[in-house]
């Protein structure tokens, strides 16, 4: 392997292959960190995009093994399809029901799912949010980016977590089963149109995991002045990157940020898996940030 005068590897004979694959894939920004940190990493691996079809879900797994790649990541429509094709489940691919990222291993398919722990690394490195037993963490939302993130923060060891959702039985469904996961962490469920000012008033962090923002659209149901002013704000959303949540929280003093580094966490997760190795620190999300 040798570096070109643009930074990028020669591709060889030994070159390793890792990619993501989702329908459509081509919006995704994954290539573009993964490759950045491959080659700083010095690392004779490349990662590419692949677009597959639900149909064609099964064919691709098996072609991936065939072709013995080391990984790869799965991203809309595929996190949940794509478990019936896995030999075994990490904790965080089975708590959240969805896996982000597969690692191939002597002839072996494990799934994990790096989102929700790449929030909890991020929640420290860009909000300066340390998990405490003691407070409590309105999460927004009860979809596939809630499960995550509810199951990370439990085992990082949040005390009190309320779930607030549009469609209240997903929320309660999603608050029953976490608490017999993790019984160690109080998970509450709320309507998005009820949530009672003792919530909010005792909430340190709160966790925006819905789409609404990404159309400027504004979460209307959260009344921010309600929150202490040390609380913090994560959005999960990140394009734009100042969504209608961020300026609300910051026109009234609150600190937050959006989901950029989160993204950029998941990613150095799913690295890390991979090769064994730490990619440089911050690398990811200062592509994500230039692009
Ligand atoms: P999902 O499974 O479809 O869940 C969407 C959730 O948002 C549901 O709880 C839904 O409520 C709620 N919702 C959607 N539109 C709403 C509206 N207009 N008003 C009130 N609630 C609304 O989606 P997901 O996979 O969880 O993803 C959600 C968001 O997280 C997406 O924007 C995604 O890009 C983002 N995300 C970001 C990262 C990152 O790295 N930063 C990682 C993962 C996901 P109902 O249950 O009532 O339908």
């Amino acid at each position: 392997m040798g570096l070109q005068s643009n930074g990028m590897h020669t591709l060889s004979g030994t070159t390793q292959v890792l990619g993501i694959i989702g329908y459509p894939v081509r919006h995704s920004l994954s290539p573009l960190m993964q490759n950045a940190a491959l080659n700083a990493a010095g690392l004779d691996y490349v990662y590419l995009p692949f677009s597959v079809t639900p149909e064609s879900l099964g064919t691709a797994v098996s072609g991936m093994k065939a072709l013995g790649v080391l990984g790869f990541n799965v991203t809309i429509p595929h996190k949940t399809a794509i478990i019936s094709y896995l030999d075994e489940l990490d904790e965080s691919a089975e708590s959240a029901g969805a896996v982000n990222t597969v690692q191939l291993r002597d002839g072996r398919l494990s799934g994990y799912n790096t989102d929700g722990d790449g929030l909890v690394s991020s929640l420290a490195d860009d909000l300066d949010y340390v998990i405490d037993r003691s407070e409590t963490i309105v999460i927004i939302g009860a979809g596939g980016a809630a499960r995550g993130a509810v199951a990370a923060l439990c085992r990082s060891g949040a005390g009190r977590i309320v779930i607030v959702n549009r469609s209240f039985n997903k929320a309660l469904e999603l608050a029953q089963e976490m608490s017999l996961r993790y019984p160690g962490t109080t998970i509450l469920a709320s309507l998005q149109d009820d949530v009672s000012d003792c919530h909010l008033g005792s909430a340190s962090l709160l966790v925006n995991t819905t789409s609404i923002g990404m159309n400027g659209d504004k979460i209307g149901f959260i009344n921010l002045a309600r929150l202490p002013d040390s609380a913090k704000i994560y959005d999960m959303v990140y394009s734009p990157a100042e969504t209608s949540l961020l300026l609300e929280a910051a026109s009234i003093g609150i600190r937050g940020v959006n989901g950029l580094g989160m993204l950029a966490a998941q990613g150095e997760l799913a690295f890390k898996i991979w090769t064994g190795e730490t990619p440089a620190k911050g690398l990811m999300k200062r592509v994500l940030e230039s692009i």
